[in-house]
């Protein structure tokens, strides 16, 4: 074991001291979490239920507190952090219905009866990056339990602490003992073990393309199941019908969000010729009324970047000579701070249009005709999410099956409901999170036939 400290973006005070794992301690959590396995999805589907829900209870009755030690540990507004630990309760409630819902089918056949069973996997491993650490959690946690799953889950090194907050709020709800664990550590050690590891029997990794396709690779070599959800790039498509009002003030808190630490941030920003003028004029006053303040005060709107080394990173999209248009505003001193920036690059292939920044700067570019829109928004390497902007009602049809994304909202920014599927097109993902057929994803379809002959 290493200790590793657990550092307030907003502050760069220590937050916390956390023990990692190292590959024996995850064998031995594998090792708990597969016995575990062996009696929870036996437990009856009404008691996974039950204890499902009493799950969601303790989290709704701890959601200041998971909200606090979000804004202490990854520098969340307050206001988002209990938007997120709210998201968790609604997941696992929304989970707790499946356990007396994983229906299978009776399939006509001759001289017998034919049934299919969807049995859970065993140990499913997790692996969640640190922008938003309580809901991806959940994403996969919920759904795999309900589904007669043993989890061990992996948070990011920068971000454990309302993950291990989780596993504690299932013990208390009577969730049993190693059903649900989290593993603190590096994703060199924990996670790759997790993914070397014959008993784990499937990853869902949430994180950096380059690193989901090391995990892909590592499942390939043991046949393993995998669920990818990576990066994005994505466009806020605007078109000259639209309300540009309500385009250009709800346009920075698509890509500056979670100081744009999202990978649903519309950080591409595709607007029709003939009102790019009028747009870009509302647009600034709308950045430049971004409240970016201390996370934990009640009107902040966005915080501070994660860490020292992202913000370098970020930092390093705008050398000398970039194309910037307009910035807002970021507090001084101590803190991992970043003002919004707007940038207007003239071609598609600057990097500000191509690369993922995961930070608060929008590229925006205009196109001339709705071919065009179509091509612009397409020309990514990415495909998670993005939003088109027109009263036309045609167009908004025409549009959103033509681009190649996971995710689209139409005269808005909603892209994640758990209750609907998410995921990614292109190097943005394989496989799909939430929505009512998540449970299935972590089960094995199993057909039986049954002879009648006598
Ligand atoms: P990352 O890929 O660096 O790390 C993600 C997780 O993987 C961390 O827990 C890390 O410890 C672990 N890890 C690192 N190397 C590993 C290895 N070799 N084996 C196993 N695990 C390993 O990503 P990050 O910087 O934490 O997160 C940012 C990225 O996540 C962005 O690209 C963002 O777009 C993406 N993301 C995608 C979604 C989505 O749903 N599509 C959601 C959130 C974030």
């Amino acid at each position: 074991m290493s200790a590793f400290d657990v550092i307030n973006p907003a502050t760069e005070q220590v937050v916390a001291s956390v023990e990692g794992l190292e590959v024996d301690s995850t064998d031995e959590a594998v090792a708990r979490a597969k016995q575990a396995s062996e009696s929870w999805r036996r437990v009856a589907p009404g008691d996974r239920s039950r204890l499902l829900r009493r799950f969601a209870d303790r989290v709704d009755s701890d959601i200041e507190n998971l909200a606090r030690l979000e804004v202490a540990n990854s520098g969340h507004t307050i206001g988002n952090a209990r938007w997120e630990a709210g998201n968790v309760r609604d997941v696992i409630a929304y989970y707790s219905a499946a356990p007396e819902r994983l229906i299978g089918q009776q399939i006509p056949v001759a001289d017998g009866l034919d049934v299919t069973f969807h049995e859970p996997l065993g140990v499913v491993g997790t692996i969640v990056p640190w922008n938003f650490p309580m809901p991806i959690a959940s994403w996969s946690l919920a759904p795999a339990l309900a589904a007669g799953n043993a989890v061990v889950l992996k948070p990011a090194e920068l971000t454990p602490l309302t993950a291990m907050r989780l596993a504690e709020l299932a013990l208390e709800a009577g969730i049993p003992e190693h059903v649900f664990q989290v593993l603190p550590g590096k994703g060199s050690i924990v996670g790759q073990r997790l993914v070397d590891h014959p008993d784990v029997a499937k990853i869902v990794f949430t994180g950096s393309t380059e690193v989901g396709r090391q995990i892909m690779a590592g499942c390939a070599a043991q046949v393993k199941a995998v669920t990818l959800e990576l990066g994005g790039k994505s466009a806020n498509v605007i078109f000259a019908d639209a309300d540009i009002e309500a385009a250009a003030a709800t346009a920075p808190y698509a890509v500056f969000d979670n100081a744009g630490q999202d990978c649903c941030a519309r950080s591409r920003i595709l607007v029709e010729q003939s009102a790019y003028e009028a747009f870009m004029a509302e647009f600034e006053v709308a950045v430049k009324k971004v409240v970016v303040a201390d996370p934990a005060d009640e009107t902040s709107e966005m915080g501070p970047l994660i860490s020292a080394s992202h913000r370098e990173v970020v930092a390093s999209f705008l050398p000398e000579g970039s194309p910037i248009a307009f910035r807002g505003s970021a507090p001084e001193g101590p803190g991992f701070w970043f003002a919004p920036t707007v940038v207007t690059p003239e071609s598609s292939v600057h990097r500000l249009m191509q690369e993922e920044i995961f930070g608060p700067i929008a590229a925006v570019m205009s196109f001339a005709t709705e071919e065009e829109a179509v091509r612009l928004a397409n020309d990514s390497h990415f495909g998670l999410s993005g939003s088109i902007w027109t009263r036309d009602l045609g167009r908004a049809i025409r549009v959103s099956r033509a681009i190649e994304s996971g995710n689209l909202s139409v005269n808005s920014h909603s892209s994640v409901r758990y209750w609907t599927p998410f995921g990614g097109f292109k190097l943005s993902g394989l496989g799909r999170e939430l929505g009512p057929d998540a449970p299935f994803a972590f089960t094995e379809t199993k057909n039986v036939f049954f002879s009648t002959k006598e």
